[in-house]
């Protein structure tokens, strides 16, 4: 089941909660500096045990002080245009976190807008990338929650969701 919520991804209590990532999985600002405040320093120690991820690609952590089991970081585009294959790098930012929480039997993860905020991806043209992959996903999970920081997020995802849902 798809859920949209409008909230802090932070206080979720689930197996996973999805981190839009910078490559150096060290923290940064938006959801990353929410997420690396509230699991504290160790995701921080833990991620330097990592190198790194490229765009497109996950990696897994433990949750440390969060509610959530674990934090699948991936890193969504920097949008240049359009024309820099952005659209497949946030297709698979989303779908290989999916993959990466079906091998570690996460059955309910929730998700940011990858690439909303600081990398500028137009907020409308994300949703549909976003929700098209988890409606994929959807049968293969108990929950898949997207969580909105804005009321206008909130509003522009239950729309396409709907649209989505009737085709
Ligand atoms: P990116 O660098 O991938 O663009 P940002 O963190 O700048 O990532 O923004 C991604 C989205 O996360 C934005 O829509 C922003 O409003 C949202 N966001 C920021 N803080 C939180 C939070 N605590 N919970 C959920 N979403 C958040």
């Amino acid at each position: 089941m798809i859920e949209i919520l409008q909230g802090d991804i932070t206080r979720l209590d689930v197996d996973a909660i999805v981190n839009a990532a910078n490559p150096s999985l060290l923290g940064g600002g938006g959801v990353d500096g929410a997420i690396h405040r509230a699991a504290g320093p160790q995701l921080r120690e833990y991620n330097k045990t990592l190198g790194g991820c490229p765009p497109g690609e996950a990696r897994l952590s433990p949750g440390f002080n969060l509610p959530a089991r674990h934090v699948i970081s991936t890193v969504g585009p920097v949008w240049h245009g359009g024309d820099q294959g952005e659209a497949r790098i946030l297709e698979n930012a989303y779908r290989n976190s999916l993959e990466l929480a079906l091998a570690n039997d996460i059955r309910t993860i929730a998700f940011p807008a990858i690439s909303t905020g600081a990398y500028g991806y137009p907020r409308e043209q994300a949703a549909r990338i976003a929700l098209r992959v988890m409606r994929e996903y959807e049968p293969r999970f108990d929950r898949i929650i997207a969580v909105l920081h804005s009321k206008e997020d909130y509003d522009l995802y239950k729309r396409i969701l709907e649209e989505i849902q009737g085709e």
